[in-house]
């Protein structure tokens, strides 16, 4: 048992070095995807040669989107179409009722609405549950996911947009997403054994307010969704790895 994860992406929105922020989490050979971007298969495939997890669309049990920007769901495209098509098989999506509301509507309809029979060219309509098998998530209450319960909580930003607790094994990992630096949303996560926060510039958490947190909650905290100038050397909060496995102690 125990909790483990692979940050598949650690970059922010704009990073040329990075996958952007993307995290696969294991308890008991069981995976949960968390936010998905494009080109999702070569961010799995890549994650897995470093990491050796051998992770592709088929491997999740479900995926949890935290918000609708392009850096955290450009992938679901293409991973929609690929567990359709190739798989046979609808992907249980996982999000708050808000990021959910702007999923199809917002950003996925304009790809997947109209498909073409490929003898005939006919036109046949998609609808977003031909593709995917939705759970809310719940402010309120941990919704279940195979072994993982997953809470949620909004963060500042732009669009709607939720922080995660996933629980399984009997560790909790938390997880930031996208936010400016909200010391509430701290408390929060800091309740986890390990939780990943973003950093960056203008609306996201700058660096040195998480520098400034206690000792205890600095010890729990690993950095992810950083811009391609930050030098992990010349920090001492953990900037993760793309593609290293960790366990949650
Ligand atoms: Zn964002």
């Amino acid at each position: 048992m125990g909790l483990g994860f692979i940050p598949l992406g650690v970059g922010d929105a704009y990073s040329a070095l990075h996958y952007s922020s993307c995290v696969a989490v294991e308890a008991d050979g069981r995976w949960l995807l968390v936010d998905c971007p494009h080109p999702i298969r070569k961010i799995l495939r890549e994650g897995s040669v470093q990491s050796g997890a051998g992770l592709d669309v088929g491997s999740f049990e479900a995926v949890v989107i935290t918000h609708v920007h392009a850096d955290h769901c450009s992938g679901l495209e293409g991973l929609g179409f690929f567990a359709h098509f190739v798989l046979n098989r609808r992907t249980k999506l996982l999000a708050h009722p808000r990021v959910a509301d702007g999923l199809w509507a917002g950003r996925l309809s304009g790809g997947m609405a109209e498909v073409a029979d490929p003898a005939t060219w006919a036109s046949r309509r998609r609808s977003f549950s031909d593709y995917f098998d939705l759970a809310l998530l719940d402010e309120d209450h941990a919704v279940r996911a195979g072994p993982f319960e997953i809470e949620c909580r909004r963060t500042r930003h732009p669009v709607p947009t939720t922080a995660l607790r996933i629980r399984a094994g009997g560790r909790t990992l938390a997880l930031s997403s996208d936010t400016s630096f909200d010391p509430h949303l701290v408390d929060w996560l800091a309740e986890a054994d390990v939780f990943l926060h973003e950093t960056g510039p203008s609306i996201h958490t700058h660096y040195d307010a998480l520098a400034r947190l206690p000792p205890a909650v600095r010890r729990r905290a690993r950095l992810i969704h950083y811009p391609d100038d930050l030098d992990p050397a010349r920090h001492e909060l953990e900037a993760l790895v793309q593609g290293r496995r960790y366990d949650v102690p």
